[in-house]
Parts: C-alpha cells; sequence; structure tokens
C-alpha cells in the first residue's frame, strides 16, 4: 500500500481533520456485525502492521504512560537489573491494581528508539495499539485515542473505510 505513510505530524493534523468524520465514521459501524467488523480489522491489521517500522516511530513510548501489572513487576526489574523495590520507587507509581510508568517518554525508551526491557515489556506494551479483538466497534472510542498517534491505528481506521465504502468527509 503506497499511501501507509509513517509522517507523525501529517497523521496527527490529519486526524484533527477528520474529527467530525470519525464521529460519523463510529455511528456507521454500528450497522454491520461485530464478527463480520472483527474479522476485516484483523485482515487489515495484519497487512498494514508489517509496514510500519514500530522501531523509527516509537510515538507510543514517547507519548503514552505504559502500565504493567504487579506480577510483571519482577520481570521488568529483571530487565533492568534492579530490586522490584527500586524499580517501584525509580520507574513506577500506583494506578488502580497496577502502576503507570512515572514519566513520558517511558524511562525505558532508549535514544536509539529501542525498550531496554524490550523481552519483558508488559503486556500493555505487547498488544499495543490493541485493534484486533472481540467488538471493535465497541471499542473504536478507545481506538480513536490512539489514531492520531498511532500510524498503524490510523491505517487500518483508513483502510476500514475504503473497504467498507464509507463516505468520508461526510457527516451521515
Ligand atoms: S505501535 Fe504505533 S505508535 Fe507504537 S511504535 Fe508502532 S506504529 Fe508507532
Ligand atoms: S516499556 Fe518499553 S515498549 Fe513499553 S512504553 Fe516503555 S519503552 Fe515502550
Amino acid at each position: 500500500m503506497r499511501d501507509v505513510f509513517l509522517d507523525l505530524s501529517l497523521i496527527e493534523k490529519q486526524a484533527k481533520e477528520k474529527e467530525s468524520e470519525n464521529l460519523a465514521f463510529a455511528k456507521f459501524l454500528r450497522r454491520f456485525p461485530s464478527k463480520t467488523l472483527d474479522a476485516l480489522v484483523e485482515r487489515l491489521n495484519a497487512r498494514i502492521e508489517p509496514l510500519i517500522d514500530c522501531k523509527a516511530c516509537a510515538n507510543c513510548c514517547k507519548r503514552l504512560r505504559a502500565v504493567a501489572l504487579e506480577t510483571e513487576l519482577p520481570a521488568l526489574a529483571n530487565a533492568k537489573g534492579v530490586s522490584v523495590e527500586a524499580f517501584k520507587q525509580t520507574f513506577v507509581q500506583p494506578y488502580k491494581e497496577g502502576f503507570y510508568f512515572k514519566s513520558s517518554p517511558c524511562p525505558m525508551l532508549r535514544a536509539d528508539n529501542r525498550c531496554e526491557i524490550y523481552d519483558a515489556r508488559p503486556a500493555c506494551c505487547r498488544t499495543f495499539p490493541n485493534l484486533v479483538g472481540e467488538h471493535f466497534k465497541y471499542r473504536f472510542k478507545s481506538v480513536m485515542e490512539k489514531y492520531p498517534i498511532c500510524p498503524i491505528a490510523f491505517h487500518v481506521v483508513e483502510a476500514l473505510k475504503t473497504e467498507l465504502d464509507f463516505p468520508k468527509n461526510s457527516d451521515i
């Protein structure tokens, strides 16, 4: 797909311009059975994801704060080479049943855009942007939170509009 670009500022700009279009698209999606949509999103994600180089992007690691479960902390601390207590005190703060990384960009992100603890990274990071799964149309609000910052989310949503013949720039 020639139109799969990684220009983060262009994606953010287009996301702003498409705000009302995307509100209309959320309504439009409701007419499709969940299973049909979910299968289509999975197919589009499989086509688009390999075209995006996450190492050249790392925007999620720079813009969002990842969540880790208590059960994930030992592996994270081990990968960082510190005790769980030291990891908790230095890098994360409690959030609901888990922990948030204290800062963004993520303190585990190296200057070369690699994750310092990649093999032990939390499930939250492994599954991002989490497009594939049940009931995409009911998760669309959370997809829209990723759409302005994640090229995979942006391009899968745009490809979905094309596949479903959604009239772009409309307020249906
Ligand atoms: S998951 Fe999305 S935001 Fe994160 S690095 Fe990959 S393309 Fe960029
Ligand atoms: S733990 Fe690694 S993959 Fe997760 S946000 Fe931080 S740098 Fe990114």
